[in-house]
């Protein structure tokens, strides 16, 4: 047994409001950079002129597809979700424009605001500046105020252990619906305090908010492309409420998390779509685990959101306390090789232990991709080239259908919601 030197001893707030602190040590060996290590030139160049979009704006190809490969049972729960959480995504989209209800004492409110967020049973809560360079193209004249609340709220544990299962996947909705109602009592109580606040519900995401969860020391980036908290791991949800409260800003932290996922890899091993790499790229300006979409989508939508990546992580399933405390004592990543925390099961597969995967043959990853318009006139241009569009009636017919199929996708609203009504945007 080695027992390794430990460089810095990580203190947060214990889970609930009036547990003791949560101590992690992390061992010397796994110390990089608070945070993520950035190269701000590069990210300031690619937000400029690449400016990101939501996967729901760019990918609604895909998103039509996955309708296709639903059950019945689970294209209702997905429709009942979107149902449910329309009237908090329309709520949360106006709430920038709701004015205070008290006068504002100009102090720094950032202790109220925790403690608020904390007795509503946000499991951890951080305040950074709103980094406008990851919003979304279609939301930058929507998101207002500077400072960035942010909120994560614990998925059930139980359930989340069930992963890949309808099971999880309701959990997971549900834990949005629970959290989003609790953000709006949250704007509620800054507005309280005299402040405005604009709800970024998680349903209707501004941006990615990972890096702002990052920044605010609230966790570090996984290879499994999640947030680790502390905690909880990556079975944390995230939204963030902008304001123009005073308030002091968190610092980033180094939980040791880079180096550990580069020992640890579990998630990486179990991907069943082989989506996530085992080394890190720069990728605007971040050095991280990119994962492979293209290998990702397949999987999530004909099993039940997957989620192996974060069932196996394990951070998620004991803690970030003990696993790094059992690293520190022993060199090793708890739990890695057990049937405990690697194993899962696929419906219609079977189960999978440590070291084995289900397979999938090259069509199950065949799925549209890009923009439901582009991949449309791709279709078009090819039936041209192969000459099945003729001239005379049947030709102009075609013409007339492919140009009331592209209007009728351009009139889709561009929302992350399918049942809530966006304001027009500023
Ligand atoms: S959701 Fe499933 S397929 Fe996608 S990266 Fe995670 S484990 Fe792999
Ligand atoms: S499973 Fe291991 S490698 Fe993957 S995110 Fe969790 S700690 Fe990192």
């Amino acid at each position: 047994m080695t027992t390794k030197k430990v460089s810095h001893v990580v203190k947060r707030p214990g889970l609930r409001l009036k547990d003791p602190d949560y101590e992690i040590p992390v061992a010397e060996d796994l110390v990089t950079t608070p945070g993520i290590r950035q190269n701000q030139k590069d990210v300031d160049f690619y937000s400029r002129s690449y400016p990101l979009e939501s996967q729901n704006i760019e990918y609604t190809a895909d998103r039509s597809w996955v309708w296709t490969v639903y059950s019945p049972e689970e294209e209702e729960s997905h429709l009942e979700h979107e149902r449910l959480q329309a009237p908090v995504v329309n709520a949360a989209a106006t709430s920038a424009d709701v004015a205070p209800t008290a006068a504002p004492t100009g102090k720094d409110v950032t202790e109220e605001i925790k403690t608020k967020a904390r007795e509503l049973g946000f499991g951890e809560v951080g305040m950074t500046r709103y980094d406008r360079r990851y919003t979304f193209k279609y939301k930058k004249r929507w998101t207002r105020f500077e400072h960035a609340i942010c909120l994560a709220y614990e998925q059930d544990y139980e359930r989340t252990q069930s992963i890949p299962s309808s099971f999880a996947e309701y959990t997971h909705f549900g834990t949005y619906r629970t959290m989003s109602q609790l953000g709006l009592m949250m704007a509620d109580y800054i507005r309280s305090l005299g402040y405005h606040a604009q709800v970024h519900s998680p349903n209707d995401n501004s941006a990615p908010y990972i890096p702002m969860f990052v920044a605010a020391g609230l966790g570090q980036l996984g290879a499994n492309g999640q947030l680790l908290s502390p905690h909880f791991g990556s079975r944390a949800r995230l939204m963030v409420i902008t304001t123009d409260a005073p308030m002091t800003y968190d610092q980033s932290v180094d939980y040791g998390i880079h180096k550990f996922c580069e020992v640890c890899q579990v998630c990486v091993n179990r991907c069943p779509g082989r989506a996530l790499m085992r080394d890190k790229v720069w990728w605007r300006g971040v050095e991280k685990h990119k994962l492979v979409y293209e290998r990702c989508r397949p999987v999530m939508a004909r099993y039940s959101g997957c989620g192996v990546c974060m069932k196996v992580c394990p951070i998620q399933k004991y803690g970030m306390k003990p696993v790094m405390e059992h690293y520190v004592e022993t060199g090793e990543v708890l739990g890695k090789g057990s049937h405990e925390l690697e194993g899962f099961s696929i419906e219609g597969k079977g189960y999978f232990g440590p070291g084995q995967l289900p397979h999938f043959n090259h069509d199950f990853f065949e799925i549209p991709h890009g923009r439901s318009e582009d991949l449309l006139f791709e279709q078009f241009k090819e039936k041209l080239s192969n000459h099945e569009i003729p001239d005379g009636p049947a030709g102009d017919e075609a013409l007339r259908s492919f140009k009331k199929r592209v209007e009728e996708i351009l009139a889709e609203p561009e929302t992350d919601s399918m049942f809530a009504v966006m304001p027009e945007e500023a």
